[in-house]
């Protein structure tokens, strides 16, 4: 079953039941625009307790604050009860919509496939617009993580941000310091999936939501150069490529204090400061070839991507043509495996053969030995003599 059809089972059973529901948010923002849909968002007038009892098999991870997990067929359809502003506002669509961020994000869908758009959410979206909901001072004071999100829908969707919008993240822009990292990282995650082009990094390395967080790019002024002086166009795609442009430093704690900061998991962590120093390190020729294994290929695109970024007029370097050229790109790749070393030397034990095998693996890729049984096994019992 795909997405759209398990979301569209979870709003029938749901009105079977008596109650109301409709997919919100991002998913009809997206099915309006014939983007692919990641996610799908359900609201209803159901209580938790109600939608328990409808889909048993729920997961219920957000109960405290009124949302549900259904997995349908493979899918998490996430359900959420209407949220009002307070007790005096009644549970409705219309209310629950009222509290959304932006008007692109605050419509709502049937199951009979009628829209719901009380806040012309639909053509701000065919005229490419972005705009507050909530036409006031304190839409971004009730949620300061609206800035980034602005910002981040601006640039994924080429909207133009409206100017009362613009203002306001103008005017509030401090306020970005408020909300968790995690929140913060999130959205930058979702940017870095969407991609950045030279024009998108300009345009967001230069708005004031996020010069406030200072922190980040401590090399802003380096890239902003390279930017203007056009090294040609360069797309930051992922994760990897992202953080690693956002912590980038001559200075190896700073960057991991950027890192940190964010909170980014110890294997990221890991990954970034292996692409800055060596891109620090001008992706030297000295580099040797089990180092450039040890990298691995994303690791080394995108050092090379940050280096020719970041160093226009250094000569160019290609370690992905030596990575290609590597004789093997990870130790499954060996001919060989512990089994050939125990029946070769069975008088050996415990640690030496591990020690071993990394002894092997690292000779072929440095070309001391062929990857063939034969020489190895040669190679093997000529080092042990010489030992
Ligand atoms: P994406 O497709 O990139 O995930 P999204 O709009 O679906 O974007 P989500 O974080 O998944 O973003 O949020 C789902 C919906 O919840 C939004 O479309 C919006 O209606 C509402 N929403 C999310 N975050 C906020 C917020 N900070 N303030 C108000 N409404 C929000
Ligand atoms: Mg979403």
């Amino acid at each position: 079953m795909c997405l759209e059809k398990a979301g569209n089972y979870v709003l029938e059973q749901l009105e079977l039941a008596g109650f109301e529901a409709y997919i919100v948010g991002g998913a009809v923002r997206d099915k309006l625009m014939d983007v692919s849909i990641r996610d799908i968002d359900i609201c209803t007038n159901a209580s938790m307790e109600d939608i328990k009892q409808i889909f048993p098999r729920c997961i219920d991870v957000g109960v405290q604050h009124g949302t549900i997990i259904i997995p349908v067929s493979g899918h998490a359809i996430e359900v959420s009860e209407f949220k009002s502003k307070d007790v005096n506002h009644n549970k409705t669509i219309q209310n629950d919509l009222a509290l959304r961020d932006f008007t692109c994000n605050a419509l709502a869908l049937t199951s009979s496939g009628e829209i719901i758009d009380p806040f012309g959410g639909k053509s701000d979206i065919t005229n490419r617009i972005l705009k507050v909901v909530d036409q006031s001072e304190t839409t971004f004071l009730d949620d300061p993580l609206r800035l980034l999100r602005g910002i981040r829908f601006s640039i994924q969707y080429n909207f133009i941000i409206d100017s009362f919008t613009e203002k306001l993240l103008e005017k509030q822009a401090n306020m970005i310091k408020e909300p968790a990292v995690e929140r913060l990282a999130n959205e930058f995650e979702k940017l870095a999936r969407h991609g950045l082009s030279n024009k998108d990094l300009k345009y967001l390395l230069t708005h004031k939501v996020i010069e406030e967080l200072s922190n980040l790019f401590p090399q802003k002024n380096i890239i902003l150069s390279a930017l203007t002086t056009s090294v040609g166009e360069l797309t930051i795609k992922g994760s990897l490529e992202w953080w690693s442009l956002a912590a980038f430093s001559s200075d190896q704690h700073r960057a991991q204090k950027v890192l940190k900061t964010y909170k980014r998991s110890n294997q990221l962590i890991k990954d970034v400061l292996k692409i800055v120093t060596i891109v620090n390190e001008g992706l030297s020729d000295t580099i040797n070839d089990y180092h450039i294994y040890q990298l691995g290929d994303r690791r080394i695109a995108a050092a090379e991507k940050l280096y020719h970024f970041l160093s226009p007029g250094k000569p160019a370097v290609n370690l992905t043509d030596r990575y290609d050229k590597l004789p093997i790109k990870n130790k499954g790749e060996l001919v060989i495996t512990g089994n050939n070393l125990i029946h070769w030397f069975p008088n050996k034990t415990g640690s030496w053969f591990g020690e071993t095998m990394k002894k092997i693996e690292k000779a072929v890729i440095l070309q001391q030995v062929k990857n063939d049984e034969d020489q190895i096994y040669h190679w093997l019992k000529k080092e042990s003599q010489s030992c």
